[in-house]
């Protein structure tokens, strides 16, 4: 037997009803921020995302040479395209430009839970805004769309790799002791941070202190820590002021400062910030996101950029694990000609019932009542219309109930004024 290739899945009706649905409502919040939909091919040139991550990102891709032999990769995720894109036709528009995407995805990855080969993101990219309450907006934007999807208990955590930076600096951490450090930061995992940092030679009571820092989740004790560097208060400055506008004005009621995101610092700098819900364990970080620099990098003239992309298919497991009440497939009629010479008058009814946009079906198999009715329930009828030779001499048929059972005999012109009024 053939089977699905490893990290992909397939979504039967019932599932893509539920991910259209959730699709649709991050959608509408996006356009209700001011941000235009934007779509990019599903494959771009490799070198794309070679420019900014380096070669060694080729092992986490999907990549090929086309008949043509160019080297080609599947998208790995859309903030580099959209800005290829930007750089290519977009440069001219008015800024700020609010460009937001929902696409699938890419990556070379060891599969598991919440983690896939293919999957999709929802994300933006604003493009020309650097205001503190530019990116106040864009962070409420991410947590609004996951709030709106029905998600109960999810954590904003705000972090600012520029202190990180002033941080490191502060305490004489070598660049190739912060390298170390990443990882086991982004992890958060501290003791391995304490070991690197005892590691490198770092006096005891400072060890101590930069992990405190690092862990803290008072702004404060940030300021104070850096309040003999310069050239860092903008930014702290700035960060207080997000924090402040997301609690005051937007209203975002859980979020904490954390210094420990990393997200790669090749990537991103100054802001950054994640969103997560605890439910998930181990692979709980539903949407990652703040500001970064590639439109240099990629031909065009620097504007300031920020963005988020939220993993869809991850935000659709927090809500399963949440217990979220999904819609379910239903059918709003099915009709069941009882003689063969009614199925014409059936799929009229169901005709007009259709262009109502009411859904309907028509048993198809000429099957006696009785199994219809059966199919009917499984398919989550709400009501059955059956005709009958006798009755639809007179106009008219007989609805059932599925819920209760009961049957009523009524005039045609009374189901479709019965669907046009609901
Ligand atoms: P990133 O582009 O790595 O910042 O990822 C943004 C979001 O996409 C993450 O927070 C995850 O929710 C989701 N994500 C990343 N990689 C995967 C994957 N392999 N499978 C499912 N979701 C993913």
């Amino acid at each position: 037997m053939l089977e699905i290739p490893r990290g992909t899945r397939d979504f039967t009706s019932a599932e893509m009803l539920i991910r259209r649905k959730i699709e649709e409502n991050i959608r509408s919040t996006f356009l209700s921020y001011g941000y235009g939909e934007i779509q990019t091919p599903t494959f771009e040139h490799l070198e794309l995302f070679t420019v900014k991550s380096g070669e060694s990102i080729i092992q986490e891709l999907y990549d090929f040479k086309d008949k043509g032999g160019r080297h080609l990769t599947l998208r790995p995720e859309l903030t580099a395209p959209v800005m290829r894109c930007y750089v290519e036709k977009l440069q001219m528009e008015p800024k700020p430009l609010k460009l937001f995407y929902f696409g699938n995805c890419f990556r070379y990855d060891r599969p598991q839970k919440g983690r896939y080969r293919e999957f999709w993101q929802a994300g933006c990219e604003l493009i020309g805004a650097n205001t503190p309450e530019a990116h106040a907006e864009l962070i409420t934007l991410a947590y609004t769309i996951l709030k709106n999807m029905g998600l109960q208990n999810i954590h904003l955590n705000i972090g600012n790799l520029t202190i990180l930076q002033a941080v490191f600096q502060k305490f004489g951490i070598s660049p190739l002791d912060q390298k170390k450090l990443l990882p086991f930061l982004d992890k958060a995992q501290f003791e391995e941070v304490r070991r690197t940092l005892y590691d490198s030679n770092l006096p005891d009571t400072h060890v101590e202190q930069c992990i405190s820092l690092l862990q803290t989740t008072d702004v404060n004790e940030i300021k104070k820590c850096l309040e003999d560097a310069p050239d860092i208060q903008e930014e702290i400055t700035n960060m207080e002021t997000i924090l402040q506008l997301l609690q005051s004005v937007f209203h975002v009621p859980s979020v904490s400062i954390k210094l420990s995101i990393v997200r790669g610092l090749d990537y991103y700098k100054s802001l950054v910030f994640e969103i997560e819900a605890p439910v998930l364990g181990a692979e709980k970080q539903l949407c990652g996101g703040g500001v970064y620099d590639l439109i240099g990098l990629f031909g065009g003239t620097p504007v300031p950029t920020a963005g988020f992309a939220i993993g869809f298919d991850r935000s659709i497991l927090a809500l399963e694990t949440e217990q979220y009440v999904f819609p379910q497939p239903r059918l709003d009629i099915f009709i069941i000609p009882v003689t063969e010479e009614l199925i014409g008058k059936a799929f009229e009814i169901a005709g007009m019932l259709r262009n109502k946009g009411v859904t309907v079906d028509v048993d198809l198999l000429r099957r006696g009542i009785g199994k219809s009715l059966k199919y009917a329930s499984s398919r989550n009828a709400q009501k059955v219309i059956i005709i009958g030779p006798n009755e639809i001499q007179n106009n008219v048929v007989t609805l059932r109930d599925m819920h209760s059972g009961n049957q009523k005999t009524i005039p045609i012109e009374e189901i479709m004024h019965y669907y046009t009024k609901s």
